[in-house]
C-alpha cells in the first residue's frame, strides 16, 4: 500500500539530503491497524522530473508489518503516483502555464495527463466529486479543475486528501491505495 506524506523538501533536496533515511514508520499498520508493527524493508526507486528539464531518481521508503506481513511505501507528496512529472509542474500546466520552464519540457506528457483528468472527471461515478463544493455539476474539465483548486489549493494537497479519504487520485483509482490490497 502507498501512503502519501508531505515533506519539507522538494525532489532535489530529498536526494541531496538522503531524506528517505529519515522517514519513520507510521505508528500503526494501515492494513491491520497493529501498533508499532512496521519494520524497515529497504526502498524502491522511481523517476520524477526535477526543477529543470531533467529526470531524477528517488528512493521510496518501504516498511513491512510483522503482524500481517503486508507492505507500506511512503511516497513524498511532491510526486504524483504513477506519473513521471512532479506535481508542481502538473498543477501549473493545468492552470494554463503551458510554456514556462516548469512545463514546456514536459508538454507532451502533460497533455496526456490533462486528457486522463478529463476522462476521469467525466465519469459520473467518480467518488471524489462529492468532495468538491458544486451545484450543479460543472460542464467542463476546466471548471472541475477550478473547483479542485478552490477546494484543496494545489495538486499536492488534492492528491494527498483524495488518496487518504477516497483511495483515488485525480487520474484514476489504483489498487495500491487500498488497505489490504496485496501489492505494496
Ligand atoms: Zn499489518
Amino acid at each position: 500500500m502507498q501512503l502519501i506524506v508531505e515533506l519539507p523538501v522538494d525532489a532535489e533536496e530529498y536526494i541531496s539530503q538522503k531524506f528517505q533515511r529519515s522517514i519513520t514508520a507510521p505508528a500503526a499498520c494501515p492494513h491491520c491497524r497493529a501498533c508499532a508493527s512496521l519494520q524497515a524493508l529497504g526502498y524502491y526507486f522511481r523517476s520524477i522530473t526535477g526543477r529543470k528539464a531533467v529526470v531524477l531518481t528517488i528512493s521510496v521508503r518501504r516498511f513491512r508489518c510483522k503482524v500481517c506481513k503486508k507492505t507500506v511505501s511512503i511516497l513524498p507528496a511532491f510526486a504524483q503516483p504513477y506519473r513521471l512529472v512532479r506535481n508542481h509542474a502538473i498543477h501549473r500546466y493545468f492552470c494554463g502555464h503551458r510554456n514556462d520552464a516548469d512545463t514546456k519540457p514536459w508538454r507532451v506528457l502533460l497533455r496526456r495527463y490533462w486528457k486522463k483528468f478529463c476522462w476521469w472527471v467525466a465519469r459520473p461515478d467518480a467518488v471524489w466529486h462529492s468532495r468538491l463544493n458544486h451545484a450543479p455539476p460543472p460542464r467542463s474539465a476546466a471548471t472541475w479543475w477550478e473547483l479542485v483548486v478552490d477546494t484543496f489549493g494545489s495538486m499536492i494537497v488534492a492528491t494527498q486528501v483524495l488518496v487518504s479519504d477516497s483511495q483515488v487520485t485525480l487520474f484514476g483509482r489504483y489498487r495500491c491505495h487500498r488497505p489490504n490490497a496485496p501489492a505494496g
